[in-house]
């Protein structure tokens, strides 16, 4: 068996090798009866390349598969050990960083605080951040370096182009990460990264066309057309947080005005519940922060409305409103068979929900809207996770 932290070049190196293994690894465990029907490959080249992979110490079978008449089939799965990585995910506020193998098993994990902190701090501590999971034990075993930033990100370059939370732009994460530590760098956007993350491991795989709508401090989108991320031509697409929902409305981060992402974003949240108390409405949000409304954040708007609130069941409700706006125009452009809501904002879901389905139903074309199926996701930071492994570990087959 090869060293299991290298990957052969020989076993990966054709189209239909990386197929296969990220089919596997995928889908894993998985039968080579299966792997064929879902690749298109013939069973003959699919029963060659497995055992060379296995011969490799790429994949190894796994199980007895469940009875379906005639022979129980092999159950083939990846090597978890096949890749270790180092994932770092700069969050609005905090930093972390994970020693991650290709079986998505956390060996490390760091965390680092990073709120009100500029730039050139927040690039040091993605150093440290790095540095200190490359030293770890398991860590010089690390092939390659992958990075979850907030914003818009042009991913082959690995140019982050402007994070709202870093207050950065156009920031070379890739170059400056490959010259400093001699290893391929992979950056994704969370929304894209928390996309594939949900697509490829959840239950949404056997969906061709889907769009995730994630809304935190941020709003942001990743498009799955026929099973595959759609990145457009200059790899932005996705911005539905940056599409006008109102021409009168509040200055947005990327410096527009009325900006989906200004008018529903959990920031727009916290802004217009700070707006309602300063203009004389009383809420317990404003007890909750002795009055300081420079301490109000989304927690507090929903443990008010858990509370029974009605200020803050009314901002819940008129932010629903404006994502409801959001859903039916992504419905209307991509007609999507799936619009998985995530971020932070689920928090809120109970709220939300009713409000929300009524303005989709109002504004989505019926023909568009009639199959699509609307959902929500608490599990976004996780998918971002398996998001970016997944990222990597294609990269890492592809090269
Ligand atoms: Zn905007």
């Amino acid at each position: 068996m090869e060293g299991v932290n290298t990957i052969n070049s020989k076993a990966v190196g054709g189209l239909n090798e990386s197929l296969i293994v990220n089919t596997i690894r995928r889908r894993g465990p998985i039968s080579r009866v299966d792997i064929a029907k879902l690749t298109g490959l013939t069973a003959p080249t699919v029963t060659n390349i497995s055992g060379k992979l296995i011969e490799h110490g790429l994949i190894h079978e796994y199980m007895v598969g469940e009875y379906s008449g005639g022979r129980r089939p092999v159950l083939l799965k990846v090597n978890s050990e096949i890749a270790n990585m180092i994932i770092v995910d700069i969050r609005s506020k905090e930093m972390i960083g994970y020693l991650i193998n290709g079986g998505l098993e956390i060996k490390e994990q760091t965390c680092y605080d990073i709120q009100h902190l500029k730039e050139e701090k927040i690039l040091s501590l993605l150093e440290n951040t790095i540095e200190q999971c490359y030293s770890s034990e398991n860590g010089k075993l690390a092939l390659a370096i992958g990075i979850i930033v907030r914003g818009p990100v042009m991913s082959r370059e690995g140019l982050s182009l402007f994070s709202p939370s870093a207050g950065w732009r156009n920031v070379p994460l890739k170059y400056l990460v490959e010259k400093q530590f001699q290893l391929p760098v992979f950056v994704e956007n969370d929304m894209r990264a928390m996309a594939l993350g949900a697509y490829h491991y959840g239950p949404y795989r056997d969906i061709k066309n889907a769009v995730f709508l994630g809304v935190g401090g941020g709003i942001g989108s990743g498009i799955i057309l026929n099973g595959e991320l759609y990145r457009g031509l200059g790899d932005s697409a996705g911005e539905i947080g940056h599409t006008v929902v109102d021409v009168d409305g509040p200055l947005c981060s990327c410096g527009n005005y009325g900006c989906l992402e200004a008018m529903a974003s959990e920031s727009a949240l916290v802004n217009i519940t700070v707006k309602s108390i300063n203009d004389g409405e009383s809420s317990l949000v404003s007890e909750m922060v002795k009055g300081d409304m420079d301490a109000i954040r989304p927690k507090h708007i929903y443990a008010a409305a858990e509370e029974g609130d009605l200020l803050a069941i009314k901002m819940l409700q008129h932010v629903a409103k404006y994502i409801g706006m959001g859903a039916a125009n992504i419905i209307n452009i991509f007609n999507p068979q799936l619009v998985l809501i995530g971020g932070g904002i689920v928090k809120g879901r109970v709220f939300m929900e009713e409000t929300m389905m009524q303005v989709i139903k109002e504004r989505a074309l019926a023909s568009c809207y009639s199959l699509a199926r609307i959902e929500f996701s608490s599990e976004g930071r996780q998918d971002a996770l398996k998001g970016i492994v997944d990222v990597v570990m294609e990269g890492i087959f592809l090269r």
